[in-house]
Parts: structure tokens; sequence; C-alpha cells
């Protein structure tokens, strides 16, 4: 008999419970009687609905405060000195402190910086990076997994625990002291596993879930030998073991993969489905494999038919030792489908949240075991015509845009003179002076703002209303801009909540839910919108504002758009067709875009690639193709203007070492990037390679409310001015102002600008 089980459920409950619940918590409102209630709700209500859709074993441990590899440093007792109690006790406020920061002014012994935040491999999940030092010491030192073990075996549910294995976390970690490699911490490491697998076992868990999602990766070889001699000490601890992989296929890494001395494996079908079926000639055979077939990171409802040929396919060779599972953890899905009360039958009957998704494994696993199940035939049918409907349907498929896309021509992608002719232009028609200054596009967004907006969408304010409030918020922008004399001016995105969502809501082949909610990080969450059709743009969508700035300077105004594929990559995209058609139907909508605001006398358009970086696979033989692309879709989208209109773009968070290949060959007259933190080190990448268009470098980091002085920033341009020509240099901050508050937004622009007229002086 096949098994259904589930790797991870959503936290953040279906009405965003926790968000809620941690937000009063923070605040005072409520104390922590109260939150531990809200949490121990949100568990026992996520295992009974996993239950109920016929999931047989159950994670425990994917709950988590804040995030779950906080969790693992709290339990571990990886704490940071700077937020370690005197008496050396772990509390849950321990926990938020490393999570959040301290201020000074509520806490006697100092302010303590918040944990880094990073990205969970290529998800939009952010975990707290963990810190070691040369001489970390592991105690155990939070028992948050334990008791939740016990409350789910005295509600009688059949569990697994879930942890992190100790190679990704250590991983996953960073050494806060030179000199020293965080591997070498394993053997440190390795007694609190046997320990936390030992208790466990004591309270009568059968089955562990190990993730080790960095079998994944590219592993250097001494992680490989590492994973070997991890799990031959691990193999002496009482439980059974799944070591969970997922994100990426386990490739060069299958032959360790399989071996390691334990009870069982789970691979991701979804992401890497050429893995099947040679894993079941590697799988010895006292092992269970698990299989990823629900795609645990997209909201898409399974093709039935696809599944069950390769479950039976695997259930011949296996029996018993079949495990169906989601992909991944279906943490980075939404909760469930059938709030969505405003959502089109049609577009509904095609989504699958985590509770269908449960569903659908559960469905699966029978499909496996009792294949005449009345609702298996019926869910087989329901799919094979759901897949049959979308083949066809109109609502997907549209002919025009897909004659567009069949006739995309090699000039398409090409500006008509090289750079080195078109800026030549470009300098002529925009006159600007060296060291040109200007910001990356959005300005304070303040509480009249948002209200403006929201009372907009709820029908408080009409239009005429709305655009007189958001025009008045354009003229004091660019009043302050031109006031203190930057040179290309924005006109400060006040109409826009999210840089993807108000593209979205403007191009056909976008949907959205109302509770289609996902972890970001601790109580944030994002509603990724979702791609479920050929992608056009029936109008203009930032002409109208564009213009309006731009009548009222006669400095540049800036066209502001978000490129290909940021769209994409912050969206939830379509199965059916790959994610380099989706990136060239969106460039296609943005070109039209930019040459609308181009013959509206717009001069410079800036397109957005924050999340170019962030698309980049994860094992390094998939780079080329995936950077092919998403070059191309930026080319695509910028290059319909004529030579003297200035292409500009941003990215933020990048570092470019790896890519700027491909980052030249986006030819973007312009590139503005984060760099002020780094001290402008990440510029040097631009210099070796000798990289040929302009660049603005962030000359202050916008996360802070910190006020940089004139002195700062100019010895951060003279650096920039040692690594690249000055005729080739911008002046802006790192990213986007829009959260920051004026007081401090006025007081560095006034030194930003002042700054370049220093350098501009000293040549
Ligand atoms: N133009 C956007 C802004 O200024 C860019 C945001 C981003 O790069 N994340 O807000
Ligand atoms: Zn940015």
């Amino acid at each position: 008999m096949a098994l259904a089980h589930n790797l991870g459920f959503p936290r953040i409950g279906h009405d965003r419970e926790l968000k809620k619940a941690l937000e009063s918590y923070w605040q005072g409102n409520i104390d922590e009687s109260a939150l531990q209630a809200v949490g121990k709700e949100l568990r026992h209500k996520h295992w009974q609905i996993q239950q109920e859709a016929g999931i047989e074993l159950l994670p425990v441990g994917d709950f988590a405060w804040y995030d779950h590899v906080l969790t693992h440093s709290l339990m571990f007792g990886v704490i940071p000195t700077r937020h370690q109690n005197k008496d050396k006790t772990v509390s849950l406020d321990t926990l938020f402190a490393m999570a959040r920061g301290v201020a000074k002014s509520n806490c006697q012994c100092g302010s303590s910086h918040a944990q880094e935040m990073t990205k969970w491999f290529d998800t939009n999940y952010h975990y707290l990076v963990p810190e070691f030092t040369k001489d970390q010491v592991f105690t155990l030192s939070w028992n948050q997994l334990f008791d939740e073990v016990t409350e789910a075996k005295q509600l009688g549910f059949n569990i697994k625990p879930v942890i992190i294995g100790p190679l990704t976390y250590l991983w996953l970690g960073k050494e806060k002291e030179a000199d020293f490699n965080k591997l070498a911490l394993l053997e440190r490491l390795l007694p609190l596993y046997g320990e936390i697998l030992q208790q466990l076992s004591k309270q009568g868990v059968e089955w562990v879930q190990i993730d080790e999602p960095i079998l994944g990766l590219d592993l250097p070889q001494e992680w490989k030998s590492a994973f070997e001699r991890a799990y031959n000490i691990l193999q002496r601890e009482p439980t059974k073991k799944l070591i969970a992989t997922y994100f990426s296929g386990i490739g060069d890494n299958i032959g360790l993969a399989s071996s390691l001395p334990v009870d069982g494996l789970h691979v991701d079908l979804v992401r890497a489905p050429e893995q099947f079926p040679s894993i079941l000639d590697r799988i010895p055979s006292y092992k269970v494999l698990s299989l990823g077939v629900v795609n645990g990171r997209n909201i898409w409802k399974a093709d039935f038919e696809k599944c069950l040929s390769i479950l039976q396919q695997a259930d011949k060779r296996l029996g018993d030792r079949l495990w169906v599972a989601p992909s991944c953890s279906l943490l980075h899905t939404p909760v469930d489908l059938t709030r969505e009360d405003q959502l089109d039958e049609e577009l509904k009957s095609w989504l699958a949240f985590a509770v269908q998704k449960c569903k659908e494994i559960a469905l699966l696993t029978k499909g496996i075991n009792q294949p005449k199940d009345n609702a298996v035939v019926l869910a087989l049918q329901e799919s094979t015509q759901i897949q049959k409907n979308k083949a066809t349907s109109t609502r997907i498929h549209n002919q025009s845009v897909q004659h567009r896309l069949a006739h995309i021509k090699p000039q398409d992608v090409r500006r008509t003179l090289a750079f080195a002719e078109r800026i030549k232009l470009q300098h002529e028609k925009l006159k600007l002076p060296l060291f040109p200054t200007t910001t990356i596009g959005s300005f304070p967004q303040t509480s009249a703002i948002r209200s403006a907006r929201s009372d907009f969408k709820a029908g408080r304010i009409d239009q005429k209303a709305y655009q007189q409030l958001m025009h008045q918020e354009i003229n004091d922008v660019i009043d302050f801009q031109e006031r203190i004399g930057l040179d290309v001016l924005v006109h400060g995105e006040p109409e826009r909540n999210d840089m993807v969502e108000y593209f979205a809501e403007q191009l056909e082949g976008y949907l959205f839910t109302r509770f289609g909610w996902v972890q970001s990080y601790g109580s944030r969450c994002v509603k990724p919108a979702i791609i479920y059709g050929d992608i056009w743009r029936p109008k203009a969508m930032t002409v109208d504002w564009i213009c309006y700035a731009q009548s009222k300077t006669k400095k540049a105004m800036k066209g502001m758009l978000t490129g290909p594929v940021t769209m994409l990559m912050w969206s939830f995209p379509r199965e059916d067709i790959s994610s380099e058609l989706q990136a060239k139907q969106l460039a296609l909508a943005i070109r039209d875009e930019v040459v609308d605001l181009e013959a509206s006398g717009i001069t410079v358009i800036q397109i957005d690639e924050a999340a170019f970086r962030e698309g980049l696979p994860l094992r390094r033989e998939r780079w080329k193709h995936y950077l092919d692309w998403a070059v191309n879709a930026f080319r695509l989208c910028s290059s319909g203007v004529r030579d003297d209109t200035q292409i500009h773009t941003h990215m933020c968070y990048s570092e470019f070492n790896d890519v700027i290949s491909a980052i030249a060959a986006m030819d973007a007259d312009v590139i503005t990037i984060e760099t002020s933190r780094s001290q402008m080190e990440l510029l040097d990448a631009f210099r070796v390679f000798n990289y040929p268009n302009e660049i603005g470098p962030g000359v202050y980091d916008i996360h802070s409310p910190r006020v940089p002085s004139v002195d700062e920033i100019v010895s951060l341009l003279k650096k920039a001015a040692e690594l690249i020509p000055i005729e080739r240099l911008w002046v802006n901050p790192d990213c986007g102002l829009k959260t920051r508050a004026w007081p401090e937004t006025e007081a560095a622009l006034v030194n930003m600008v002042t700054a370049a007229k220093e350098m501009r002086k000293k040549k």
C-alpha cells in the first residue's frame, strides 16, 4: 500500500491568524499565553485539516513563530551573544529579538540588531541566517519540537516530525569570524541530532523527516563527504529517517543521496521530472521512496493522469515502499481555495491551494491502492476534463499574442545603433551634467497616499477625486526634486501599491485572489498574482501619469516600468508553457508601453528588473539557459525605441560577479544598482568586465532612516570614480524610497545632490 504524507503545511492560517496574533503581541496588545493559544489552535486545526483530507502521516515542526530556520537556531542554542540573556535562559522574546532586533528604548541590555535575512533557496520565503562563531557550542536549548510532538500525540494524530538536516542547517548559516569553515562545526552539531532523535523516539515517533534540500545544489566535495560521515553516525540513532530533497533535482548527487544509510528519500518530481524513472533503479531495496508529484510551489490542480502514470510505474517496483507527497513543503502555497468567493468559477476550478493539494495527494495515493474507488475514478475524470479544457480554452490561448510571438524578428531584440553611438545622441538630447543625479522611482508612500488608493479601490472616492489627489502628490514630488536640483526626475509612483501587482492588474492573462496569502517572512505575507493565460496589454498603463508629470517640468521625467523577468518571478506562473515563453509575452506587453511612452515625448524610460538575479536556477548547468532567455526578454521589451531614447534598468540586492556578462548583454543605456552597503565593492565586477554602458551605483542605503553625510557620499563617489570612468557614472540612492519617511528622504537627497556637485567641481 502506498502512503500519503505531507512535507509541511502553511503556518500562517487561512485568515492570517498567526500574523495578526504576532503583531498584536509585538504591540503589547495580547500576552504570551494568548499568543501561545493562537499557535496551538492553528496547529491543531492544520493537523485536523490534513488528516481529514486523507494525509496519513502529518508533519510536526513545520509550525514556527517566525521562521523554521530560526526555530532550529534556538533549538541548537545558536544564539548570538548580543541576544543572550545574562542567565542564559531562552524565551519567545529571545526568538523575536533575533528575528526583529531590539531597540535601545525597550531593553536595558542596549540595542541588538536582528539576524540577517535571506531567501530560502529560490523561493520568496526569507529565513534568518544562523550566525556561527569559531568555537560555537551547540546545546539543546528549545523544546518546541518535543512539545509539539507531545501535543499532536495527545490529540491522537499520526505524525512525522520534520527537522532541517545538519548539513543544510550549516550550509544556510554564516561564519561570523574569520579563519574558520562552518563545516568544521559538524562534529559538534551531530551529537545534538543524536539527542533529538533519541528524544523523539522516546516520545513514540517512528519516522522523522530530515530536510536536506542542499542535495539539489552543486556541492563541493568536502560537503559531499560530510554527508556520508554525518549519516553514518546518525544511522545508529533509533528513529527511521526520511531524507527530503526539493526545489531541484539531486542530479550528480544521486549516488550519494540514494546510498546514505537512512530509511527513505524524498525527491521533487515537479521541479526535476527527469529524475524519474532512473531513481527507481538507484534506490536500494530497503528504502522508502517518496515522490513529490503535486506542486508545492504553485496553485494549479495536479494533472492526475500524468501523476498516476508515474505513481503506477513506481508502485510496481516499490509496493509498500512508495510514499506520495507534494514536491516540497506547502509553505509556499496559499492555504485554502474555498475561501475565494469572488473568483470566476471556471478559473477557480483549475486551482488548488494547500488544503486542496492535501486532498489531491490522498486521492492519488488511493488511485494506487484502490484504483476502482469511486472518488478516484471521478477525480481522474474531472482532472482529465480540466486538462482538456485548458488545452483549448480561449481564455488561456490568444491567437494574436501567439502570432506576435511567432513573428519576433532579430531586430526586435536589438537597438539600431550600438551603445557607443546611441549614447552620443542621448547626451546631445538630454544635456545632463557629469555625475547626473536621479532616484529609483518611488518616493515616500505616506498614509495620505495609501488611504487615497484604498478609498478609490473601495469606491469611497471617484476616479476624478483620486486623480486629483495623485496629481497633487506628483506635483509635490516634482517641486521637491526641482528645488533640490536633481537632474532626471521621477513622478514618485504614488499610484502603485506594488511594482508587480500594479502592472499585473492592467494586463490580460493575470488573475487575482482575495485570500491567496503566502508567508514571505515573519508576519509578512504576499499575495502573488497568478498568470493563467497569454499575456497582453489592452491599453496604456502608465502613459497618462508620466505625461502629466512630464508636463509639470522641463527636466527629463523618467517613465517607470517593471521588467518581464521580475513580473514573472513574483507571480505564480503557468505550468502549461515555459517560463521563457511567459517572459516573452510579458516583454511584448511592456514593449508596447515603452513605445507608447516614447511616442508621448518621454525620453528616459526605466525598466526595473529587481528579480533578475534571484531567477537564477539552483544548479549552474541551468544558468546559461535562464540567462539567455532572461536577457532576451529584457532586450525585447526595451528595443522598440529610437536610439536617442535612454533606457535605464535597476537591480537591487544583487551580486554581479557571476552574471556580469548577462547584465552587459541586456544593453540598458544606464543601470542603477545597490552598492552602498558593500562600499562600492560590487562595482568591481563592472570594472573587471569592462562594462561598457553607464552605471549608477547606489550611494546610500535606503533600508535605514540614517541620513548619509555629504562627505560620506563624496568618498563613495570617489571610490566609484576609481573603478568606472566618470563619464559613465550616475548618482542615485540604492533603491526606491517608498518605505522611507519624508524628513530623512529630503535630507539624504539634498546631501546626495551636493555631493554630486562637489564631484563636478573637482573635475
Ligand atoms: N521603481 C521601484 C521603486 O522605486 C523599484 C523598486 C525595487 O527595485 N524593488 O520603488
Ligand atoms: Zn531596488
